[in-house]
């Protein structure tokens, strides 16, 4: 998928790659500035048919193949490979387009369908699904950082001590943990609604650029805290951590920055109502898991975060755009709560374990209360208590 050019990835309207029609085909000339599997035998690409308009609607949607019909190679010219941060093992070049065939992507044969102005939104249905693989690619970041991280705690001894018995390691483990449970559950709901008709396809529109928003940044985070939690190996190349990081911190860009990734949960929202579809999923696991005790903060927070984001989609456009990125987390985080007490629920209900609710206790805690002098002086100890429980994935007899 090569759509980013110099002019920027997240303003595709400022793509400026040309389309010259040419017998049943197009030629494509242009620069395409990210390339990633840049040898790819099919491509998928933005380009402005001569004579359409400016902006995102005089876009549309080409397949570049990598050979001619005739079986002569066709005029991509990579200038370079790029010396990335991460990302190592896939290559992403810099493209030249030089007259190269293109066929139209539009569900018709008819030239004149390459000014429908609907090319972007046929290149935004392959973007969610990408979006979707990408918050895997977070998730998968985030339980690998956990399992490095517990597994060399576990073993690792300081001042005659295994590091794992540190309070301190036991509650970043214990919150890696927690944060790799509730993503799942959230990158699992969304690949769920994309196998669902009608409202699964308007929870499918919001639940896509939250998992990636959120899976993708818990990732970053989760790799440094894996590579502290091993101490300077986790620093050196010898030990997986330093590439994780590395690797993670394109997830968070790569189809979509998270502030582009909030607008779009606001584009669905007004265009689609696809917030609506989330609140009553959200109520729908909260009634599965009404009978909990922590049920009751997360439903008050529901209610308070659908005030907040209605709030700012009325607001004047300036206060929308500061407002709107921690409007978008706290539905993130009122979605991860319910579905985890869902879970908790089910899993109470199933087998009589309390884990799933120690974890959704520990997660609402974390990111939807706010106690009192940062609960220092509760005396809450949840996370010693319940820490070989929820780190060894053991079942709980008491919550
Ligand atoms: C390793 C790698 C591989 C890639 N591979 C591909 C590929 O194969 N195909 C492809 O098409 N692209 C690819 N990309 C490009 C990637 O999708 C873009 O880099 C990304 O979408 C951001 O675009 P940009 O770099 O032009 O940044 P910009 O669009 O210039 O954004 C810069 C900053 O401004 C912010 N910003 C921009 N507009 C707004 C706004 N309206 N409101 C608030 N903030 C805003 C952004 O959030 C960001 O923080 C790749 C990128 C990387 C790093």
């Amino acid at each position: 998928m090569f759509m980013t050019e110099r002019t920027g990835g997240s303003d595709v309207g400022a793509i400026e790659t040309t389309a010259r029609r040419e017998g049943d085909h197009w030629l494509l000339n242009g620069l395409k500035w990210f390339c990633s599997n840049v040898d790819a035998r099919a491509i998928a690409t933005l380009a402005r048919p001569e004579g359409a308009p400016p902006g995102v609607k005089g876009l549309a949607l080409f397949l570049v193949p990598h050979t001619r019909r005739d079986g002569t190679p066709n005029g991509i010219h990579v200038r370079r490979i790029k010396d990335k941060l991460g990302t190592r093992v896939v290559p992403t070049g810099e493209v030249d387009f030089v007259d190269c065939e293109g066929y139209l992507l539009a569900g018709s044969d008819d030239p004149e369908a390459a000014y429908d102005g609907r090319g972007i939104n046929r290149m935004m249905e392959m973007v969610d699904t990408s979006r979707l693989g990408v918050a895997t690619m977070g998730l998968g970041i985030m339980r690998r950082a956990f399992l490095e991280a517990a597994i060399y705690a576990a073993r690792r001894v300081a001042f005659g001590q295994r590091i794992w018995e540190y309070a301190p390691v036991q509650e970043t483990l214990v919150r890696m943990a927690v944060e790799v449970e509730a993503a799942l559950a959230l990158v699992l709901e969304a690949a769920q609604a994309g196998t669902m008709t009608g409202y699964g396809e308007r929870l499918y529109r919001v639940l896509v650029p939250l998992a990636k928003m959120r899976a993708t940044r818990r990732g970053v985070e989760l790799a440094v805290q894996a590579v502290e939690t091993i101490g300077g190996n986790g620093y050196i190349e010898d030990w997986p951590t330093a590439r994780i990081l590395r690797d993670a911190q394109c997830h968070t860009l790569w189809e979509g920055t998270e502030n582009i990734i909030c607008l779009d949960v606001l584009r669905a929202a007004r265009k689609e109502q696809a917030h609506e579809a989330l609140l009553d999923r959200i109520d729908a696991a909260l009634a599965a898991a009404g009978h909990l005790p922590e049920a009751e903060v997360v439903r008050r927070e529901r209610l308070a975060a659908e005030r907040a984001f209605r709030y700012v989609l009325a607001a004047q456009p300036r206060e929308a755009q500061l407002k709107l990125r921690r409007a978008v987390e706290y539905l993130a985080d009122v979605t991860q709560a319910a579905l985890l007490l869902e879970a908790a629920a089910w899993q109470r209900d199933t087998d009589g374990s309390e884990r799933g609710r120690v974890v959704a206790r520990i997660f609402a805690r974390e990111r939807l209360q706010q106690p009192v002098a940062r609960g220092i002086e509760d005396g809450d100890v949840t996370v010693l208590r319940h820490f070989e429980d929820i780190v060894c994935y053991r079942r709980v007899a008491e919550g």
